[in-house]
């Protein structure tokens, strides 16, 4: 088939808080941004509108004194994003070429050529590997073991029934406080005598009675049939190595996310885990003119609010790159569209044409 080729000023790469607050901002600057974001795929954990498509209750986006369902929010920002002329791509992307620019983004059946890119592709769950982990007709992965409750925790295979989540931070709690809506009980194995969640969020399912924390306790194998599903679990005491088998009908999987930068690999630079490096006073990449924001270059706080915050930076910072003013790089440097590298100490004086005259020293 015959690819169609697309040239754009802005190209961002997910609709998740951070690339629809990146389209927001760049669609108003009238750069006629192209989001593009894979569709719907279980096997892939992909959504549009990213990770708050699978929760419910978003109490902290600020605005929102009652609070508001994950997906109503994500369809807000998408609103405000189309209001301004943000065009909506529904492709997952195969590969990408960030050697010289425009840079080139390749789906199926499209070849997209991008003056500015921004990487807003999030993170993605994490597995353990444990036998019994894998997809149907591996394992149990679709038939009675999840990554996601609030997908997949209504559904009747769950309902009254022994779960178990594994995990011990603010995804695990999460998961097992919502469960509790539908399950007869939630077992909550975290492989240490502490928990990494959030004080509130702890507390939160210390509370709840139908949750019982396993201490010190580590999930080794998830046991059942392949027409009825999940019935046990084998657990292991992480202290004394002793295993024991415990009856349950539902296994979730809440250890947390990576980010999804497989596509930016030897392109990009990363850290041990694979999130993208920025600069901290700008969201600037090792290449000029990518930028990242949200989840995808935050180990830290990967929250929507800041997700969204990066998002704006991005959209600023390629704005000013397109506008040939100077972005900050990961190395110190500055650097505009033309490729003038500038140190950051030093002074720019430009034309309002964008040419640069002069480049001084900062502080004499
Ligand atoms: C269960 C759960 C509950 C949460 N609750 C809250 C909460 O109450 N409050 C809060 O502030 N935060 C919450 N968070 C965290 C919040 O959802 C994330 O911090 C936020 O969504 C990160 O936004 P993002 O835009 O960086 O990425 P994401 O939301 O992860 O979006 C990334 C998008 O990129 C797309 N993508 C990835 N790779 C490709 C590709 N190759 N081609 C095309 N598209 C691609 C994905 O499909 C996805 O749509 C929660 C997270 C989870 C999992």
């Amino acid at each position: 088939m015959a690819t169609e080729e697309t040239r754009r000023q802005v190209v961002i790469i997910g609709s998740g808080p951070a690339g629809l607050t990146a389209a927001i901002y760049t669609a108003r600057a009238n750069l006629n941004p192209l989001l593009i974001d894979a569709p719907a795929d279980t096997e892939r954990q992909t959504t549009p509108g990213g990770q708050l498509m699978i929760t419910t209750d978003v109490e902290n986006y600020p605005g929102f004194a009652k609070g508001i369902e994950g997906p109503e929010l994500m369809m807000e920002f998408r609103k405000q994003a189309e209001r301004f002329g943000t065009e909506f791509l529904e492709e997952w992307i195969t590969k990408v070429d960030l050697q010289q620019r425009p840079f080139t983004l390749y789906t199926e059946n499209r070849t997209i050529k991008a003056d500015t890119l921004i990487i807003a592709s999030g993170a993605s769950a994490k597995w353990l590997g444990v036998p019994g982990e894998a997809k149907t007709p591996h394992g149990f992965g679709g038939n009675g073991v999840s990554a996601c409750a609030t997908c997949d925790g209504p559904l009747p295979a769950f309902r009254n029934k022994r779960l178990l989540v594994v995990g011990g931070g603010d995804t695990a709690m999460e998961e097992a406080t919502f469960l509790t809506r539908y399950a007869a009980k939630v077992y909550l194995a975290h492989r240490r005598d502490k928990l990494r969640a959030s004080k509130i969020m702890q507390e939160k399912a210390f509370r709840n009675e139908k949750i019982e924390f396993l201490w010190n306790t580590e999930l080794v194998e998830i046991l059942g049939t392949q027409a009825d599903g999940v019935n046990a679990v084998r657990l292991r005491d992480t202290r004394s190595g002793e295993d024991r088998t415990t009856d349950v009908e539902g296994v979730f999987i809440a250890i947390g996310h990576k980010p999804n930068t497989e596509l930016f690999k030897g392109q990009l630079d990363m850290d041990a885990v694979g999130y993208i490096k920025t600069n901290g006073h700008s969201t600037a990449t090792n290449i000029p003119g990518v930028f990242a924001c949200g989840d995808v270059q935050d180990s830290v706080y990967r929250q929507a609010i800041t997700a969204a915050g990066t998002g704006c930076m991005s959209a600023i910072d390629a704005e000013r790159f397109l506008d040939h003013l100077p972005v900050e790089m990961p190395s110190g440097e500055e650097i505009t569209d033309e490729g003038e590298h500038i140190t950051a100490d030093r002074r720019l004086i430009i034309e309002p044409d964008g040419e640069i005259i002069s480049n001084e020293p900062a502080f004499e």
